[in-house]
């Protein structure tokens, strides 16, 4: 058997980044011979195994042929004799179709490293088109390597497009496509994900709420960019400057679904588009099977970011029920989070990005008022059942009184 480094491994390492996990192909083996030498297989139908000791993944040679819809729809041929070159060619893109041999020799028949050079996303072949998820994971490379300036090739940008108006997306899991998403927005560029997706048509099935941003304007004074598509992208560009975790770029992407609502008439003002895009947020949300702590941080991003952005006209009773709508007082770090998002917010704003955002000192601050109240003293006073809870908030709003009056 001969065992080649393929895929990301191999195109990173020429890409002179660093070499996270690695993926192995084997030609010339059977199943048996693997098991024999101790590998542990991973799934029954791919012939994909486990190094017994580095736990790094070794899949037999194999080809592939499209059976029916979605990627259920394939079935794989893996034998002894299927060639590496065979191989290469159902992968996705060339400069994930090359592979290396122990002593770094390149086999690479589909030109990957002409396309590094050229810094270009191709297909390796017209069976690209047989999985659609091929379509988000370009989507996800491109926002990966944009700063190093690939671009998705023309015709691979056209298949994409095919595929996307074919009703082909639709056959995907959400949970497959949850994870190209999930790790799409992780990404460097995460805005470059949208805009691909945008470009192929994609976006239009798979987020027909984000899609429908584009073309919103809004008033010019708040929002130099004007519009609404544009702004989403620019926060979650800045969502990705400042290294913010999963759950806030995702409520990034979510946050002004509600603007897509608005009638026509009516722009570029898009009164209580807060409340409305909520039911919008809740569908993206359980398109994806979302994981919760996503799902719960958006719809409150979506709900209260105004409020964020108005923190320092808030009334004393409304700051402690927003504290309260977070639960602030058991789960801070997700008022955090909002907090973040509000930012991120106010920074995806044309020529406003390094425009300091003093709403986040003063909500921390209002969060940290509202929780050192001492309940001790009231347990004292003889507070007890709803009575207690009565003093609490009383206090609490002396709190935030204080707070909004030192500010
Ligand atoms: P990453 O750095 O994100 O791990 P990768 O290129 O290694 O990037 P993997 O998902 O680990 O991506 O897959 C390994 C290789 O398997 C890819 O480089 C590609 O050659 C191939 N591959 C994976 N998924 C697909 C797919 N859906 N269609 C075609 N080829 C695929
Ligand atoms: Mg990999």
């Amino acid at each position: 058997m001969r065992i080649y480094k393929v895929g990301g491994a191999v195109r990173d390492r020429l890409l002179g980044k660093p070499v996270t996990d690695i993926d192995w192909v084997v030609v010339g083996a059977t199943t048996e011979e693997m098991l024999a030498k101790g590998f542990r297989p991973v799934g029954a139908d791919f012939p994909v195994f486990l190094h017994p000791k580095s736990g790094e993944e070794y899949a037999l040679a194999r080809t592939e042929r499209k059976s029916g819809r979605g990627y259920g729809g394939f079935t794989f041929h893996a034998s002894p004799e299927v060639t590496l070159e065979e191989d290469l060619i159902r992968r996705d893109l060339t400069i994930n179709a090359m592979a290396e041999d122990d002593q770094q020799n390149l086999t690479d028949p589909y030109h990957g490293q002409r396309d590094l050079e050229a810094r270009l996303l191709r297909h390796v072949s017209p069976a690209f088109a047989e999985d659609p998820l091929r379509v988000l994971r370009v989507a996800r490379f491109a926002a990966r390597y944009a700063t190093l300036g690939f671009t998705v090739a023309p015709e691979t940008l056209e298949l994409m497009r095919q595929l996307s108006e074919s009703n082909e997306l639709e056959a995907l899991t959400p949970e497959r496509s949850w994870k190209e998403i999930s790790r799409a927005l992780m990404e460097d560029q995460p805005q470059v994900f949208v805009e691909v997706l945008r470009a192929c048509g994609a976006l239009k099935v798979l987020m027909p709420e984000v899609d429908a941003l584009f073309g919103v304007p809004q008033p010019p004074a708040h929002h130099p960019e004007i519009d609404t598509g544009a702004h989403t992208l620019s926060v979650l560009q800045q969502a990705a400057i400042h290294k913010q975790p999963l759950t806030v770029r995702w409520a990034c992407l979510l946050h002004d679904l509600g603007k897509g609502l608005t009638p026509e008439q009516e722009w570029p003002r898009h009164i209580a588009h807060e409340f409305k895009g909520l039911k919008l947020i809740k569908a993206v949300n359980e398109r994806f099977k979302v994981p919760r702590d996503c799902q719960e941080l958006a719809l409150l991003v979506g709900e209260y970011h105004t409020h964020g952005h108005r923190a320092h006209e808030l009334k004393p009773s409304t700051l402690l029920e927003l504290l309260q709508s977070f639960d602030v007082f058991r789960r801070p770090q997700r008022f955090e989070e909002f907090i973040a998002a509000c930012e991120m917010d106010a920074r995806g704003r044309k020529g406003l990005e390094e425009k300091s955002y003093p709403q986040a000192d003063y909500l921390r601050g209002a969060a940290t008022a509202a929780r050192n109240v001492a309940v001790q003293p009231l347990l004292e006073q003889g507070f007890k059942g709803p009575e207690l809870g009565e003093a609490i908030k009383r206090e609490r709003l002396k709190a935030l009184k204080t707070h909004k009056e030192k500010a």
